[in-house]
């Protein structure tokens, strides 16, 4: 006889906010089983009696029909005694002691309430903060754990009768819907101009639209912040937004209604169109179509559109018959963070934008939208925020509780605790005192709501970097405190991620990071493991005529690497380059590296790109670090297997000579070569150059995993080309894809060196 049984499951994860209780009490009814279940302080617990076939079923079907925001990360189960159980019911939770649940990210709208809002029958018709358990804001949102409404920015709007009972109900899709609400009880959108006059509408987000479509410039308020929205397809409007938001020539985010009308103006390959889809609804870079009808100035000099679809409903609300695409880009002026407070908005952005669309659900979390690129047939993120955190990393092993602070650029900062590595959303350059603020909110914020209190702080040895400024502040004697060098971190990152212990050789390759002789490094080959590394090979060190000057104007950089290859002897040089730069800048740049004046020693291979950019004249000037090497990508042709000469030597450390590279530039350029291929040809040199590297250290150390890390690897071309060239010399090769290659994995990295060094 099949004797009735009772078993306990726990599970942890996000389970909690995501209508987990609700689909276990469906599952159970299914399956005929009797118990309950509850929230606890670090998951959720299922007594369930029954057959042990129907529990075993029911078992099996969690983990694969989970409600589409639950994330499990660990079950048990365990025999108990039998209750003699009348019915399966949802318990009230349990005392929250630890506080230690996953929270879920905000995702966008799902189909169900899509389906309400635009049915006019509905009571939601319309409604633009209209949400259920599978969808809507969460992150954002959250003002402390646990993760109820009165936590919550929902905390000001009372319930009104009809959603409170939707909100009791275990069998409706808003059981314990925090953000639940409808017209009569919940946020609302208005209209403002930028003198802060309010608008006399019926429906704002209508009269929004239409006046986007006259040209004008409207601040959104989204789920993570501002945007500010130009219609795509009028260049006047959108060369407008360009001028007023500091001039900057950054590429700007388009949002268009679904992925059809994407379609066409932009290339969308299956990959890209389900990443686009996906609930975490991030930016995605599609090539442009040619002859696309959408405005030259969304970014300039760039194949590559960043596209997303609609996530919240007001988007939805905002894009259904009107424009191929809208302009979204933050809502800030360049370098500071996105605005996310009412007042704050009018504030900063009435110089840029004509009308303001704001709502009164505050935001209590600013988050950027994420930015993904499909390279190497994976998802790579260029910047991690929105969707995807607070996910955290999950690590091989327990760690101490640890504060990384990150880098400069780019910056996030990552909390561990047991095997989770929270890394933050993009909290941006810490170059002014908002963002400086935003980081020490993110810090205190994420401290609270994941409940860790660090034993360990890690920081980049840079003595500048705010960050490690904010570290060395700390006042703390029970604190370790762990300086870590930055392309350390780097591999670091990568190798976490990939839970990998290494040794590796690593190729850490960026713009620039502190080094331990004190020159700024950027051309790294080390072996590395996460209680230390050998610099094992790097670029040979350049002067940087003018420091920070230098990676603003590409040209100087130029003057370096052709004083390094000829000396004097440049003047003579019958190319473009010398025949169009103004004489007396030329030779002041020279006087500077001949005498030293101002000129720090730099490894980076990120500035070998701007170097050659600026040597083929492609820009004078940058406006944000990278632009250079990337208008050098965006030339190449991809079609030649032709590349330079290079050359190393050899001594305690590998040097890689760039001379014998710009030698052979410079012989095309006399020779009238098209640029693309002199790209092109750039690019197969640095792949071979770096494959040759790791396979001389792999035949002399026997390593045979390679890892890759740096912003450099955001070089489409060079990436790709890499990957596949490691792979063909049988090594084992690691890379990024659960967070950024560029400095915004930088914490993560710094996070697993720390666990290790801390101890
Ligand atoms: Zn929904
Ligand atoms: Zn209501
Ligand atoms: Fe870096």
């Amino acid at each position: 006889m099949n004797k009735d049984i009772a078993r306990q499951i726990k599970i942890n994860g996000i389970v909690q906010g995501v209508g987990f209780r609700p689909f276990i009490y469906q599952l159970a009814a299914e399956h005929g089983l009797l118990g309950h279940v509850s929230n606890t302080s670090s998951g959720v617990r299922i007594h369930v009696e029954g057959s042990p076939s129907s529990i075993e079923v029911f078992s099996r079907s969690i983990a694969k029909k989970k409600p589409p925001l639950a994330h499990i990360t660990e079950t048990s189960s365990e025999h108990v005694k039998i209750a003699g159980y009348k019915k399966f019911s949802i318990i009230k939770s349990l005392n929250q002691e630890s506080r230690s649940t996953l929270m879920s990210p905000d995702v966008c709208v799902c189909d169900d309430c899509l389906a309400e809002m635009f049915s006019e029958s509905d009571r939601r018709y319309r409604y633009p903060f209209i949400n259920c358990t599978n969808c809507g804001p969460r992150y954002t949102i959250i003002a402390d754990i646990p993760y109820d409404r009165p936590k919550t920015s929902m905390k000001s709007f009372k319930m009104c009768r009809l959603c409170q009972a939707e909100y009791d109900d275990p069998e409706n899709r808003r059981f314990h819907a925090q953000p639940n609400a409808c017209p009569d009880c919940g946020p609302h959108t208005e209209l403002f101009d930028s003198k802060g006059k309010k608008m006399k509408c019926l429906d704002p987000i209508k009269q929004a639209a239409l006046l986007l479509e006259q040209g004008r410039i409207v601040a959104i308020k989204g789920l993570g912040g501002f945007h500010l929205a130009a219609d795509a397809g009028n260049n006047d409007a959108v060369a407008c937004l360009r001028q007023k938001k500091n001039r900057e020539e950054k590429p700007f985010a388009l949002m268009a209604f679904d992925t059809d009308i994407i379609n066409t103006f932009a290339h969308v390959d299956p990959d890209s169109k389900d990443l686009m889809s996906s609930i975490q609804r991030p930016i995605v870079l599609c090539r442009k179509r040619t002859g696309n009808k959408l405005s030259p100035a969304i970014s300039p000099n760039n194949k590559y559109f960043g596209v997303m679809l609609p996530y919240t409903p007001l988007h939805y609300l905002l894009l259904k018959d009107h424009f191929t695409a809208l302009v979204m880009t933050s809502g800030n002026l360049s370098e500071e963070p996105i605005a996310i407070d009412n007042n704050e908005a009018f504030e900063r952005l009435s110089d840029i934008a004509d009308y303001f669309l704001i709502h009164n659900r505050d935001i209590y979390l600013r988050s950027d939208d994420s930015i993904i690129s499909h390279m190497a047939g994976k998802s790579r993120f260029i910047r991690r925020s929105r969707g995807y955190v607070p996910i955290p990393v999950f690590l091989k092993r327990k760690v101490p509780m640890t504060l990384a602070c990150g880098g400069e650029l780019k910056n996030t900062i990552c909390l561990t605790k047991g095997k989770n590595a929270f890394v933050s959303q993009h909290i941006g350059d810490l170059e002014n005192r908002q963002t400086l603020d935003f980081f020490e909110m993110a810090i205190s914020h994420l401290k609270n709501i994941l409940d860790i209190k660090p034993d360990i702080i890690a920081y980049d040895m840079h003595p500048d970097y705010l960050s490690s400024q904010y570290a060395m502040s700390v006042e703390d004697v029970n604190v370790t405190k762990i300086p870590v060098q930055h392309h350390h971190a780097h591999i670091a990152s990568c190798m976490a991620e990939n839970r990998a212990d290494g040794p590796v050789i690593g190729l850490a390759l960026d713009g620039s990071g502190y080094g331990t002789d004190g020159c700024i490094w950027g051309g790294e080959v080390l072996i590395a493991r996460y209680s230390g590394f050998t610099r094992v090979a790097h670029m040979e060190y350049l002067p940087l005529p003018g420091s920070a000057a230098a990676i603003k104007q590409p040209w100087r950089m130029a003057v370096s690497y052709l004083y390094n290859t000829y000396g004097k002897e440049l003047f003579d040089l019958n190319i473009p380059f010398v025949a169009q730069i103004d004489e007396q800048k030329l030779k002041f740049i020279v006087k500077m590296i001949e005498k030293g004046i101002n000129c720090p020693k730099t490894s980076s291979l990120g500035r070998f790109f701007d170097g050659v950019a600026g040597l083929l004249g492609l820009q004078k000037e940058v406006s944000f670090e990278g632009q250079a090497a990337m208008e050098l990508e965006m030339i190449a042709h991809n079609k030649t297997h032709m590349r330079y000469d290079y050359e190393f030597t050899y001594g305690e450390c590998i040097q890689i000579l760039p001379a014998p590279v710009i030698r052979g530039i410079v012989k095309d350029l006399k020779n009238k070569v098209e640029l693309s291929v002199i790209s092109s040809k750039f690019h197969n040199t640095l792949i071979f150059l770096f494959t040759d590297i790791c396979e001389q250290i792999g035949k002399r150390t026997g390593i045979k995993t390679v890892a890759l890390s740096g912003g450099v690897f955001q070089n489409r071309i060079f990436f790709e080309g890499i990957v596949k060239m490691l792979e063909k010399k049988n090594f084992n090769v690691l890379t990024h894809r659960l967070v950024p290659s560029n400095d915004g994995g930088l914490c993560l990295g710094q996070a697993a060196i720390a666990a290790v060094c801390g101890k």
